[in-house]
This record gives structure tokens, sequence and C-alpha cells, in this order.
């Protein structure tokens, strides 16, 4: 069994300095880009589903999908995470399927729009962890909510998101609030707000202390030097995707992502996971435009999937060995669930889990 959770590796990437993207899903491109990209610089890898996933392909054939993966890259650990759980429901039901961590994104309402207060966050998150640690899973919190510090808004991406103008003081996490947070919540990996969001849109320059908040992952982290934390919205949208994509007929303004210097300045501070979505959208949705527009009188599917999942394929490796978990998967020893339970029971878990 190659399944791992996401408490587990990310220990491991701690103990090691690294930091792992995680990619999401809604198909078999996209998964098998992702595992062909693992196998290839020897990465663990982790995989995400959005609710917006769940209902694009149907639970049954993600967690298939995902399966099939698992048994064609057996050297692959494979973490396989629900991205923004709106709700205790939809981290059970994913929990309940296999997947080895859910996010419950208690910073907004169960319609994934409104924010909530912080004793609610506190609450649902706390319900979702004592649901998850009791099977082994792992859970990830998030405090503050996401959105731009400039405009005070977010994107709604799958359905998810902020909307309405939010001051810096709910776009900034509190680094009090978060050493409150976590001792109450027992979460392992926390997602924190400072100045990223979801979609292609996230600044209008080059991004500089004004926009993008990094003194919140330094000050949280020496706060919390064991805590693992989580960058969302954390695509670099790079020049060359958008180039490409305008090149064969895509309109896309002139924007800029978050650069990968400043997520590598992160991975020094303490954060392991590294959501990756809008780059894998963009690789792919250029490459399928070049055929489009270069070979007009095609129409087998293929023709266009499969440079579409390499394009993919070539970003999340760059991203595997720009984040320096490339080179790590054969070290890993997936633990199971039931270990991962019991070590939770009994407060192992207190210490991180030694994997190698
Ligand atoms: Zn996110």
């Amino acid at each position: 069994m190659t399944r791992i959770t996401l408490r587990q590796l990310l220990d491991h990437a701690a103990e090691h300095g690294y930091g792992l993207p995680a990619f999401n899903v809604n198909n078999m491109e996209q998964i098998l880009a992702i595992m062909r990209a693992a196998e290839a610089v020897d990465s663990p890898a982790i995989i995400q589903v959005s609710r917006g996933a769940r209902t694009y392909a149907g639970d049954a054939m993600v967690t298939k999908m995902i399966e099939a993966a698992e048994s064609m890259f057996p050297g692959i650990p494979v973490c396989v995470h629900q991205d923004h759980g709106n709700s205790f429901d939809t981290c059970r039901g994913a929990i309940d399927q296999g997947y080895t961590s859910v996010m419950m994104d208690g910073s907004l309402e169960e319609d994934a729009s409104t924010p909530t207060s912080y004793e609610d966050n506190v609450s649902v998150t706390n319900r979702v962890r004592e649901y998850a640690h009791a099977v082994g899973a792992s859970v990830e919190g998030e405090l503050g909510v996401l959105g731009r510090l400039d405009t005070g808004t977010g994107e709604q991406e799958d359905g998810h998101g902020a909307t309405g103008t939010l001051g810096h003081d709910q776009l900034l996490t509190d680094p009090d609030q978060a050493v409150d947070f976590v001792a109450r919540t027992q979460v392992d990996a926390l997602a924190i707000a400072m100045g990223t969001s979801h979609g292609a849109y996230k600044f209008s320059r080059q991004p500089d202390s004004d926009v993008l908040a990094m003194s919140v992952v330094k000050e949280i982290h020496r706060r919390l030097p064991d805590l693992h934390l989580v960058m969302h919205g954390s695509s670099s949208v790079p020049q060359d995707l958008q180039e490409i994509f305008n090149e064969f007929g895509g309109e896309m303004p002139q924007t800029w992502g978050v650069p990968i210097e400043e997520i590598q300045e992160g991975i020094r501070h303490g954060v392991r996971k590294v959501n990756i979505d809008t780059d894998c959208r963009l690789a792919m949705a250029g490459a399928m435009r070049k055929v489009a527009m270069t070979k007009p009188s095609e129409f087998d599917p293929r023709k266009f999937l499969a440079p579409a999942m390499d394009a993919m394929t070539d970003l999340c490796r760059l991203r595997f060995e720009q984040f320096g978990s490339a080179g790590h998967a054969h070290q890993i020893v997936p633990a199971s669930l039931e270990s991962m339970a019991g070590w939770y029971a009994d407060g192992t878990l207190n210490q991180r889990v030694s994997t190698s």
C-alpha cells in the first residue's frame, strides 16, 4: 500500500527540510501527470480533490482512478486529500472513502463564502479532528480568510471563496490566534492567510511585501516551529505559460502569481504544503489551445489531451524539484491508518513521526 497520511508526509518533509506541492485533480490526465512526474523525480505526491472535483467526476470515479494510479506507480507514496472541506459531513464523506487527509476550512461558513467567527472555526475543526484522528487520518485547518490585500477580495474557485470585501484583520492570520487555534484544535497542518488568493489574478504587479505578507509565515513559524504550514493559492502563473495561452488565441490579461523564490523562502520557515491548481490548468489549457489553433482539422480528443498531460507533467516535475521533494519517495515507508490512529490515541503524535 502506497497511501500515506498528510501528517506522516509533512513530518518527513520537516525532518528533511523540503516542501510538497499539492496538486488538484478532476480527471485521469491530471492524475497520471502528477504520478508520472513524481516517478520521474522520485517524489512523494499529494493529490487533492475539491468538492467541485468530486461533483464533476463523481466520488466513485475519483477514488477508483486514484487507486488505479497507485497500483501503476507502487514506488510513490500518495496522500489523498480533501481540499477545502466546507463542513463536517464533507470531511467525513472523504475519510469514509479512504482519503488519508482532509482540510476543514472553518474560516468560512458551510456556504463556502461567508466568513465565520473564530469560535465556530475552532468548534467545527475540533469535530472533524476527533473523527479523523480516531481513524488515523490527518487534518488541515485554516485560520484567516484568503484574499488580496490590495483589493480586499478573493476569487471563488470551484464555488469556494469569500465574497464581499474583507479587512486586513481577516486577510492576515494573527500569530497569537494561530498559537491558540493549534493548541485547541490539534490540527496536523495549518493553512494561513497572507495575501495569496485562488485563481489566476492574484497580483496586479510583481508582488512585494505590501501584497504578499511573508512576514506572517515567519512570525507564525517562530512561535510554532513544529507546526506544518500550508500556503494556498500558490500558483506562480508563469510568464511562459501565459504567453503560450495568449499566443494561441487565449485572452488572459497580464497577471502575477506567487514567485517560486518566495515559496522557497516559506519552505525555509515551516511551509510544508503548497497548493497549486491554476498553474496546472493553465499548462493544460495552453497545450490544448495550441492544438486547436495549429491543427484545425484535428478532432481526436486524445490529440488534445496527450500534449496537455505532458505540459502538466513538466510543470509538476519542476515544482517537485523546486520545492525539494524530489529524491525522497524511496525513503518513506507509509504507516497504516491503524498505526496512526494508535499514535494519536497514545499521544505519540505530539512528537513527529519518524519515517526513515
Ligand atoms: Zn485553497
